[in-house]
């Protein structure tokens, strides 16, 4: 089942396909999916990584983490390293607040994705 994030407040709900609105910030919030995304393509796997977090695509920061996820890739050795990374990277996010728990696992898969 897909889960859909308030773009305004952040809160996220797994619910069938379909069109919502945030229940805190009404009609003026539409829930945008963030799951599910088929991953082909290293971009693929490092959108559907960071999508998972609270910061905005537009947003500069966005931008900043691509680069370091990046960085990671080509520094570290293949395997457990980058591994590590990802879960670090998360549980880093995750205490900022960047990223909810509920998508920590979803942020990992999509990591590990991207660091094979
Ligand atoms: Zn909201």
């Amino acid at each position: 089942m897909p889960i859909y994030r308030c773009p305004i407040c952040g809160r996220t709900v797994k619910r069938p396909e379909g069109t919502y609105y945030c229940s805190k910030c009404g009609q003026i919030a539409t829930m945008v999916k963030i799951s599910e995304k088929k991953v082909v393509t290293k971009e693929d796997a490092v959108r559907g990584m960071l999508t998972q977090t609270t910061i905005a695509p537009t947003h500069a920061a966005f931008s900043l983490l691509e680069s370091a996820v990046f960085a990671a890739y080509t520094t570290l050795p293949k395997g457990s390293p980058r591994r590590v990374f990802v879960q670090d990277f998360a549980a880093s996010l995750n205490r900022k607040g960047l990223l909810r728990n509920e998508l920590v696992d979803r942020f990992c898969e999509y990591g590990y994705k991207y660091m094979e």
